[in-house]
Order: C-alpha cells, then sequence, then structure tokens
C-alpha cells in the first residue's frame, strides 16, 4: 500500500562497474522491500554508466543519462572503476561530472563501529564530512586543464583551490549535520603551513561558528588529527575538512572499522538532490566473485531514503531507513552471512538475503 498523496520518489540506478553491478542490485532489492512495507512510492530508472555503457552507448557517461538525471530526486551511485577504462575521449570518468554538475559538495562519510567484525575500536561513531569540489584533486579546480603541470621534466606543480565559498557552505552543512547529532564539531586542517589556503578554511569554519552557539567546536591540526583518529576515535562527532585531507582520514577511519566494506557515503549539496555512493573504489580485484561487501552501498542508499524523507517531509520514507537500519545491523550480527572482509563466512549474496529476512516495519 503506498500513500497516494506524497509523490513518488524518483531514484536512479546507476550500477558503475565492478562489484558495483553486484552491490548495487543488492542494495536496490532492499530499498524496495523496504519501501514496500512502509508504503513509500518510488520510481525507479535505471541509467547506463561507466564501461558496460562504453560497450552499450559507446559513451562511459552516454547521452541522456545527465538529462534523466536532472529530473530526480536522488540516485544511487556504484563504484567507478575509471583507472580500468581504455584510453579514448569516450571513456571519461563520469564522476568529477555527476558531482560538479549537481554541486554535490559535501560528502558525508559516517564510520561505526560493530561488534565481531574486526573493529580496532568499539563505541566508534563519528561522521567526515569532506569538502567534494575544490581542493587538491586537479579532476575538480580547474574549469578548463589539469590543475596539475609540469613546466619541465624535472618540475611538477600541483594547484590547491579552496574558496571562501566552499568553505562556507560545507562547513556550514557539517554544522547542521553536528547539531542533529552529539553537537560537536571537529575542523581538521594544517593552517600552521598552509597559511592562507587552510587559513580561509578556518577563518570560514570560525565565522560560521557563532551561527551555532549549540556546537562544541574545536580544531585539530591534520597530522595530530590522524594520530587521535587512531588512538581514541570515540572523541570525534562530525568531523569537516578540504577534500585530499578528508579523502584520506575517511580511508583512515574505515580501517578502524572493518575496512573499506563498512564505509559509505551521500553526497549531498544546497539542492533537493542527493546521491547514494560507497567511499571504496570498485574493486575489479574481487569483482565477480560474489564477495564484495554490499553494506556500504546498502548503507549509502539508506542515508539517501532518510535524507529524502526529512527533505521532503516523507515519513514514509525516515521509517524506510530506519527499518533497513534495524536489519543491516542484524545482518552483520550474523556471522554465516556477513563477508570475509569483516569476519563471515558468508557473501554478497548471504548478506542480501538476512537484511532482507531481518526488514520488519
Ligand atoms: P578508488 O581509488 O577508486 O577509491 P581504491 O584504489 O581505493 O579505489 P578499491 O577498489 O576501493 O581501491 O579497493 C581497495 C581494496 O579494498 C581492494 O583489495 C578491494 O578488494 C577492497 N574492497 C573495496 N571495496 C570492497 C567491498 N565492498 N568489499 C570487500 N572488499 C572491498
Amino acid at each position: 500500500m503506498t500513500n497516494q498523496s506524497i509523490p513518488a520518489l524518483r531514484i536512479g540506478i546507476l550500477d558503475g562497474d565492478d562489484i558495483g553491478h553486484e552491490i548495487v542490485p543488492a542494495s536496490v532489492d532492499i530499498a524496495r522491500a523496504a519501501a514496500e512495507l512502509h508504503g513509500v512510492a518510488i520510481d525507479w530508472h535505471p541509467l547506463p554508466i561507466g564501461a558496460r555503457a562504453l560497450q552499450t552507448h559507446g559513451h562511459t557517461l552516454p547521452p541522456g543519462t545527465l538529462e534523466t538525471l536532472r529530473t530526480l530526486d536522488g540516485w544511487l551511485l556504484g563504484p567507478i572503476g575509471h583507472r580500468g577504462y581504455p584510453k579514448g575521449p569516450n571513456a571519461i570518468n563520469p564522476h568529477p561530472i555527476l558531482r560538479k554538475t549537481f554541486n554535490l559538495f559535501a560528502n558525508v562519510r559516517p564510520t561505526r563501529s560493530y561488534p565481531d567484525i574486526g573493529c580496532l575500536h568499539d563505541g566508534v561513531d563519528l561522521v567526515i564530512v569532506r569538502e567534494n569540489n575544490e581542493g587538491f584533486q586537479p579532476d575538480r579546480n580547474m574549469v578548463a586543464g589539469s590543475g596539475e603541470f609540469r613546466p619541465n621534466d624535472e618540475v611538477t606543480l600541483s594547484v590547491r583551490v579552496i574558496t571562501r565559498t566552499g568553505s562556507r557552505r560545507v562547513a556550514r552543512a557539517a554544522f547542521e549535520l553536528a547539531r542533529q547529532r552529539r553537537k560537536h564539531l571537529t575542523y581538521v586542517h594544517k593552517d600552521t603551513v598552509f597559511k592562507l589556503g587552510c587559513g580561509m578554511f578556518v577563518e570560514e569554519c570560525r565565522k560560521l561558528a557563532e551561527e551555532y552557539p549549540d556546537v562544541r567546536v574545536d580544531d585539530v591540526i591534520v597530522d595530530t588529527f590522524a594520530m587521535r583518529l587512531v588512538r581514541d576515535p570515540q572523541s570525534f562527532d562530525v568531523v569537516v575538512t578540504t577534500n585530499m585531507f578528508g579523502d584520506i582520514l575517511s580511508d583512515e577511519a574505515a580501517g578502524l572499522v572493518g575496512g573499506l566494506g563498512m564505509a559509505p557515503g551521500l553526497c549531498i549539496g544546497d539542492g533537493d538532490i542527493a546521491m547514494a555512493q560507497a567511499t571504496h573504489g570498485s574493486a575489479p580485484d574481487i569483482a565477480g566473485q560474489g564477495i564484495a561487501n554490499p553494506y556500504a552501498m546498502i548503507e549509502s542508499t539508506r542515508m539517501l531514503f532518510d535524507w529524502l524523507g526529512h527533505s521532503r517531509g516523507n515519513e514514509g520514507a525516515v521509517r524506510m531507513a530506519t527499518s533497513m537500519s534495524r536489519a543491516t545491523t542484524a545482518a552483520l550480527a550474523d556471522r554465516s552471512a556477513r563477508t570475509g572482509d569483516i569476519r563471515g563466512s558468508g557473501n554478497t549474496v548471504a548478506f542480501t538475503q538476512a537484511v532482507l529476512r531481518n526488514l520488519s516495519a
């Protein structure tokens, strides 16, 4: 039964590459079942992207995919294995285009520990909010050309872009998140050395802190943070940082709680769309074997529906996300279901089935 007064959510399905073809369908199956349980209407839109799209449509981001995405509420994006693409103008990495086109500047990456899966610490529950559209990554900091260049064979220069607007908006996303959680925000930087770049990021975080007097704020230098994250991850709640620091630190955080299979993410911006995207890559080394851990993609999907539920006032979608969360936690406790990377004897299908079995309203 669906609620007739609330418009159906329009959700895209983009498998991505390699293990994407295993973990995205698993996540969709679970979301479909949870939606049915709570009467949430969803129009699903499978869309071509990546290596398969190159074969079928002659382009890794074929005409039509972006246009359809513009009409959606959100989508699941599986990992993109662009390093495996053949060289050629039609084999581009579609990922930065999606982030830029839809201005998805905040990459929200939670880290949570669960019992018995090989976490290095118990009681970890933190979220790293990584700036997603500027910083050091050369594919994100130029309109044309690359942010890296080599004037002669001995010298390479890499440009890092930090803007006030970019810093302020990602910091605001993090403050808002902190407000919904334990009201503690840590901003991570290295303004002792990058006095202008990190300095600007810190200035904007500090200014914004005045608007959030209910949020406890502290700032930590990135190298100290990397050490404290290993020793004392429970002392953090929401963490905001620039692109490359966030990229590295969120993988480090994943390492604390069972590895990349346990690292979900949601890309958001100022607009009203969001993209569910796990932190990990397309894992070509294990693709096709049925052993990929689908947790990160399933949890990213859950985050998408929770976010859409709140932003659209769609209570069914929020309840759907709550059910998914309970079912996933129960499946993680089942050693015979969970995958080998988190000390299980199961596989992708067994874990997915366990989540489906544990779904309840
Ligand atoms: P990228 O740079 O695209 O993020 P990467 O170089 O970090 O990719 P991944 O594809 O993330 O590499 O894989 C790193 C390692 O983690 C590989 O050994 C891979 O098998 C493993 N891995 C990644 N994701 C998963 C998963 N969901 N389940 C199990 N193992 C995974």
